[in-house]
């Protein structure tokens, strides 16, 4: 069962022979943890949105660094200095165009990072995938398509400190060995990261407001 953002709707998953009956049953006894985590997701709802203009924090790794927008014809890369963020854009330039810029190079930050991580991980786990990916998701840290080997890894990670992208690897590497969230799957992240609780904490208690 999931509460998901940003409205705190409910999704069930169920066994295909489970009856509607037992799943509502199911789900009222877990009215309490539902309404829990639905005002978790309100109370986020009142942070104001990213509008990328200066003077907006902005996090790389899990550093906070201000964001100074300077306005140009040509196009400049982004450039970061101590705790400034450097973002030029065109005087006209919407906040989708900004976000996009910033993203653009959140991903080019991961990419510089995941496949060395991957290769350490890979080899003390032994277990390859055949690809990964990056992508800006809502819901979800990462995926893992265990029958394609595929690895999905939000590019909000860019923003986490890299602890919180390590936890992700390897929770989504450990796929590859148990599919399910079983105790096997459980015993593989203590050996394998002995702190990824304390991680998976930090990392749940970061909202996006990006
Ligand atoms: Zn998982």
């Amino acid at each position: 069962m999931y509460v998901t953002p940003p409205n705190g709707k409910v999704r069930v998953t169920a066994p295909l022979h489970m009856s509607d009956e037992k799943i509502r049953v199911f789900v009222a006894s877990k009215i309490s943890w539902i309404k829990m985590h639905q005002l978790k997701f309100a109370g986020q709802q009142s942070k104001p949105e990213m509008q990328y203009n200066s003077g907006e924090k902005i996090y790389i790794w899990g550093k906070e660094h201000e964001l100074i927008i300077e306005y140009s014809n040509k196009n400049h890369p982004i450039s970061v200095a101590h705790n400034t963020f450097i973002l030029t854009v065109k005087s006209e330039s919407t906040t989708k165009q900004r976000e996009k810029l910033v993203n653009e190079w959140y991903r080019d930050e991961l990419k510089k990072v995941i496949p060395s991580m991957l290769a350490t991980w890979q080899s003390r786990m032994g277990v390859e995938a055949k690809e990964f990916r990056i992508k800006n998701m809502k819901t979800r840290w990462g995926t893992c398509n265990t029958i394609e080997k595929r690895i999905w890894l939000n590019l909000q990670l860019a923003k986490s400190p890299i602890e919180c992208l390590e936890y992700v690897v390897v929770h989504e590497l450990t796929h590859l060995l148990e599919r399910l969230h079983s105790k096997n799957f459980i015993a593989y992240m203590d050996n394998f990261l002995p702190n990824w609780r304390k991680t998976k904490k930090e990392l749940n208690s970061l909202t996006f407001n990006g």
